[in-house]
């Protein structure tokens, strides 16, 4: 049986370092211990909270329920091919972690996932994604536990609907299952993407097709170093606000009064506009109120310093929205979730 805990800080859970108490904290570690904390939750009617690492969470304020913290682990080799191998890997392995193990062993396509903070189980929940590559990409499939009925049920890379920040356990199946493993297919011989201006400038001096993919990693560890503040000295959940994705109609109206804007095309109908971009020309970059900032580095990220309350940085946010909707007309949306 886990021990529940009651009254748990779950401030060091968070990396925005929100202070807040849950009513009761569980570490899960098995199979079995996930299906005891859910059963302790529907005995005393609490709302859940799965934590990964906390790093795309926001708290409002106490957690009135049960945090159920995911730190299964185990990484298996489950099938092998002549170009292929397929990971298993435990909701609880950190990513990170999980990213050096499989270049360790040669196994590649994590490489420009590199640094991105929290656990694998979170890793389909909003597809991550960086320097052009996404979960997706590397993708077989995941097992979950549905809470209501029990059964443990398989998700294909399909049956996911992964998106960009997105999945179908953000929208239809939103809190109705717990992720418990996830299985990728890397590649036994790197397919590098390089697409990304800043990862191929930061790897100039060395010819295409001498690049390894360790060399990508590292690199986009370095660049990640030297722009996001780290949450251990900095509290933040990265990109508070995904880039907003405009009609074409909408986007030229935009380019003929702000020729500077920066944008990349998805199809022929629509454009990503860098939201940290919109956020800057608004005036906000390096700006602090209350206590909390919007960093002076990448003004998509908000950054907690003073480690105070999450309804300060939400206060922000919305500012913030606002005025990046009075000025371009481009409603920003929250990439963390907001808890309770
Ligand atoms: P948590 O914050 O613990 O949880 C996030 C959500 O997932 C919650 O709703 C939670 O209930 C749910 N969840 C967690 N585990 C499970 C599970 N096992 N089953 C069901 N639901 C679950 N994201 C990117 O996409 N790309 C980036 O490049 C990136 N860079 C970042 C850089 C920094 C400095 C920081 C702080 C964050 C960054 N993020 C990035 C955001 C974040 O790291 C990812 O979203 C990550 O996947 C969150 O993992 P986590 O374990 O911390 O999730
Ligand atoms: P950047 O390189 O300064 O680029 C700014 C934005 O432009 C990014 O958000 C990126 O969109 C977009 N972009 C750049 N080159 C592109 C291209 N060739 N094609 C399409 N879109 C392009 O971004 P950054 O802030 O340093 O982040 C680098 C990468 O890490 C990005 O992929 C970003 O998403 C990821 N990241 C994510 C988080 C998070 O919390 N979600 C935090 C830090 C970094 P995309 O965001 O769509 O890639």
């Amino acid at each position: 049986m886990p021990l529940f805990l009651p009254h748990f800080n779950i401030q060091k859970f968070n990396t925005l370092a929100v202070p807040a108490v849950a009513n009761y904290f569980v570490s899960v570690q098995s199979d079995e211990d996930l299906r005891e904390a859910i059963a302790f939750a529907k005995a005393e009617q609490l709302p859940l909270l799965v934590l990964g690492g906390g790093s795309n969470i926001v708290l409002r304020s106490d957690f009135p329920g049960l945090v159920l913290h995911m730190k299964t682990r185990g990484i298996d080799l489950v099938e092998e091919s002549d170009e292929f191998v397929w990971l298993k890997v435990a909701a609880g392995e950190n990513w990170h972690e999980l990213v050096e193990y499989s270049l360790d062993n040669g196994f590649y396509g994590l490489e420009n996932l590199s640094l991105i903070p929290g656990s694998v189980g979170a890793a389909p929940i909003q597809n991550i994604g960086a320097y052009g590559v996404e979960l997706k990409d590397v993708f077989a499939e995941l097992s979950a536990l549905n809470i209501q009925s029990g059964l443990m049920v398989t998700f294909t890379n399909e049956s996911c609907q992964f998106g960009y920040r997105d999945s179908i356990f953000k929208q239809s199946l939103k809190d109705q299952y717990i992720i418990t493993s996830v299985t990728l297919k890397l590649r036994k011989v790197p397919e590098l993407n390089l697409e990304y201006p800043a990862l191929r400038a930061a790897l100039i001096d060395i010819p295409e097709g001498e690049i390894t993919a360790e060399q990508v990693s590292a690199a986009v560890i370095a660049i990640r170093q030297s722009k996001l503040p780290d949450p251990v000295q900095i509290p933040n959940v990265g990109s508070f606000f995904k880039n907003p994705i405009i009609p074409i109609g909408q986007f030229e109206h935009l380019k003929s009064s702000y020729p500077t804007i920066v944008s990349y095309p998805i199809d022929a109908q629509q454009v990503k506009l860098a939201a940290g971009w919109l956020i800057d020309q608004a005036g906000w970059r390096g700006r602090e109120v209350n206590g909390v900032k919007v960093h002076q580095d990448q003004a998509l990220v908000l950054t907690n310093p003073g480690k105070l309350e999450g309804k300060l940085i939400l206060q922000l946010a919305d500012s913030v929205v606002a005025s990046v909707q009075e000025k371009f007309g481009v409603v920003l949306e929250m990439e963390p979730r907001v808890y309770p």
